[in-house]
């Protein structure tokens, strides 16, 4: 499995709809201060089901839709879609390819999509658990995170080898069946 692309629309400084394309191994991306490097890996993180905006870089939630500039207006919506290649079925779907995508409009309505369908958030991370990919996953390992997993909790370090070890979907089903 790995990440095929990644399209924004109305995130951040991406006023245009523009497509990322990535390809199996690696991709560095470059650009001076300030050009939006950090903002890809934002999307990603937003996409995935972030829910804290500080976590983004913003105070509010609204501060993921572009925001404008001197000579362009504000956009209504921020769009995220990222493409996964699943043709080893790491994901547990059939699909070959699975394209997740959030949508946020001013009004604070909002969406999520797997493969064009609405879907809720819930899905989005049942679908991620023990790939590492989720929003508590590693795959994105942001500043200062090796820090807080290094002085933080003897729990909060356990998570992470809980999600490494796969065993996160377990016991989130046992919580659920215990909660009935
Ligand atoms: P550095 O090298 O300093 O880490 P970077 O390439 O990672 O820089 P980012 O932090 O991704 O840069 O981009 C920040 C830019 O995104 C700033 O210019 C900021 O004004 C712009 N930006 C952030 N949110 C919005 C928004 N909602 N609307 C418009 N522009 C935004
Ligand atoms: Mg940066």
């Amino acid at each position: 499995m790995y990440l095929k692309s990644i399209e924004v629309h109305g995130f951040k400084a991406f006023a245009n709809k523009i497509v990322f394309d990535f390809h199996n191994g690696i991709t560095g991306i470059v650009g001076p201060n300030g050009s939006g490097k950090s903002n890809v890996a934002d999307a990603v993180r937003w996409v995935l089901g972030e829910q804290s905006a500080k976590q983004l870089r913003g105070a509010s939630m609204q501060d993921v839709i572009f925001a404008g500039t001197e000579n362009r207006k504000p956009l209504s919506y921020a769009y995220v879609a990222i493409t996964l290649d699943n043709s080893d079925h790491k994901l547990p779907v059939d699909y070959e390819e699975v394209t997740i995508a959030r949508r946020v409009y001013r009004s604070g309505e909002s969406e999520y999509l797997m493969n064009g369908s609405p879907c809720r958030l819930k899905d989005v991370n049942e679908l991620f658990y023990d790939t590492g990919i989720g929003k508590e996953g590693y795959s994105i390992i942001g500043q200062g995170q090796i820090d807080r997993i290094l002085s933080g909790k003897p729990e909060e370090r356990r998570e992470l080898f809980d999600e490494a070890a796969g065993i996160v979907k377990y016991k989130r089903r046992k919580v659920t069946a215990q909660k009935k």
